[in-house]
C-alpha cells in the first residue's frame, strides 16, 4: 500500500501516519521528495480498509498495490484453475455448454429438454427447483420433487446437474442431487451461504450480483475459497444499468478482466443478461469470442408456456443453431465445444 502525503504535510503529521501504520503491523519505508513525502507500507492484510489511513491528517491519497482477495487471485495461483467434474473438464481449452429450463416444471419438460440439449453439445443440465423470484406470488419451483426430476434426467442423458441453492438450510438437500451448486445473483453476498458451500466438496457456480463490482464478486468467491473449497466457477449474467432495452446490461468486458485478475473459470449467461430470446444467440457468440470458458442458456420445449423466464428461453431449434454458431467461434479462437458427457 502506498500512502501519499499532502505537499504541505508537516513532520508531526507524517510521524503520526507512520506510527499508526506501525501499530497496525506494517513495515513502513519513507521517501521524502522536495514537495511530497510518500510512504510505502508493506504487509497489508486481505480485508484491510485503507480508508482508515486515507482520513488521517496530512494524507492526500492511499493506493493499494495488492488485491483484497487472496485465494481467488492470479498472484496466488498463476495458472488457470481446471476442474474435472465427473469427466467434464471446466476451465481448460474446451468451452462448456450448460443448458436447460429456467425452472424444472414437470417430468416431461425436464426429460424432453435434457434429451435435446444432451444430443446437441451440452454437458450440464441447468434448472431451478428453488427459485429466487422477485415476487412472492410468482412460481417458486417444485422444491425436492424438482431436484429428483433433474437428477433422474441428468443420469438418464449423461449430463451433470447444476441447480440453485437459495439458503444455508438447503445445502445438504441440494448436495444430494446436484453436481454443482448454483448461487444466484440475488445471493452473491449471502455470506453465510457462501461459507457453508465453502465447507463442501462440490463446485460452486457463482453468479455476479445485479449491482456487484468485479472486486465484490471476487470477494464473494473468496468467502467460498477461504473455507477450503477451491472449486468456484464465476458467471457473468448482466448487471443493472440505466439501460432498459435489455433485461440487464451484459458486461462482457468482465470476462477478460476476471481472466486477468483471477485463475478461476468464468462462464457467461446471455439469457439473463438480455432477457429476450432473439438477443441470446448473438451475445452467446460474443461471450465465446471474449474468452468465456462456458455458456449457460435457458431452453424450453414450449417457451410460451414456461412458468418462469419464458421470453428469454430458446426454442429447441434455436438452441441447435446457437451451438453450431458458437462451435465456429470457438474454433476460430483455438478452442472447441466440450462433448464428453459424464458416465
Ligand atoms: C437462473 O439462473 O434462473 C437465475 C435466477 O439466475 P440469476 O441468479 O442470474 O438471476
Ligand atoms: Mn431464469
Amino acid at each position: 500500500m502506498v500512502v501519499i502525503m499532502e505537499p504541505g504535510a508537516d513532520e508531526s503529521q507524517i510521524e503520526q501516519v507512520i506510527e499508526n501504520l506501525n501499530q497496525r503491523g506494517f513495515d513502513v519505508h519513507r521517501s521524502s521528495g522536495v514537495q511530497q513525502t510518500v510512504l510505502g507500507a508493506i504487509g497489508v492484510q486481505p480485508g484491510f480498509d485503507e480508508r482508515i489511513i486515507r482520513v488521517l491528517d496530512g494524507v492526500s491519497d492511499v493506493q493499494r498495490v495488492t488485491e483484497p482477495y487472496k485465494f481467488a487471485s492470479r498472484s496466488w495461483k498463476g495458472e488457470p484453475s481446471i476442474f474435472d467434474i465427473n469427466g467434464v473438464t471446466v476451465g481448460g481449452k474446451e468451452v462448456i455448454l450448460v443448458a436447460g429450463p429456467c425452472s424444472v416444471e414437470s417430468e416431461d419438460q425436464i426429460n424432453a429438454t435434457a434429451a435435446h440439449v444432451a444430443a446437441h453439445g451440452a454437458t450440464f443440465l441447468r434448472g431451478g427447483a428453488f427459485k429466487p423470484r422477485t415476487s412472492p406470488y410468482s412460481f417458486q419451483g417444485l422444491g425436492v420433487e424438482g431436484l429428483a426430476l433433474m437428477r433422474a434426467a441428468g443420469d438418464r442423458y449423461g449430463l451433470n446437474v447444476i441447480t440453485e441453492v437459495t439458503d444455508v438450510s438447503k445445502v445438504e438437500l441440494v448436495y444430494r442431487f446436484a453436481d454443482v451448486f448454483q448461487v444466484g445473483a440475488r445471493n452473491m453476498q449471502s455470506f453465510d451461504l457462501l461459507r457453508e458451500l465453502g465447507r463442501t466438496d462440490k463446485p460452486v457456480f457463482l453468479k455476479r450480483g445485479l449491482a456487484a463490482s468485479i472486486e465484490e464478486w471476487l470477494m464473494a468467491a473468496e468467502y467460498v475459497m477461504s473455507e477450503g473449497n477451491q472449486q468456484v466457477i464465476l458467471c457473468e449474467r448482466g448487471i443493472r444499468t440505466f439501460e432498459t432495452a435489455t433485461r440487464n446490461t451484459f458486461d462482457l468486458s468482465a470476462v477478460p478482466v476476471v481472466k486477468n485478475k483471477s485463475h478461476l473459470p468464468i462462464f457467461a449467461d446471455p439469457s439473463h443478461a438480455t432477457g429476450i430470446r432473439d438477443r441470446v444467440i448473438p451475445m452467446a457468440r460474443a461471450a465465446v469470442a471474449a474468452g468465456a470458458d462456458g455458456i449457460i442458456v435457458e431452453v424450453h420445449p414450449e417457451p410460451a408456456k414456461a412458468l418462469s423466464d419464458g421470453p428469454q428461453s430458446l426454442y429447441f431449434d434455436q438452441y441447435v443453431s446457437l451451438v453450431a454458431q458458437i462451435r465456429d467461434i470457438a474454433r476460430a479462437i483455438g478452442r472447441s465445444i466440450a462433448t464428453v458427457a459424464h458416465s
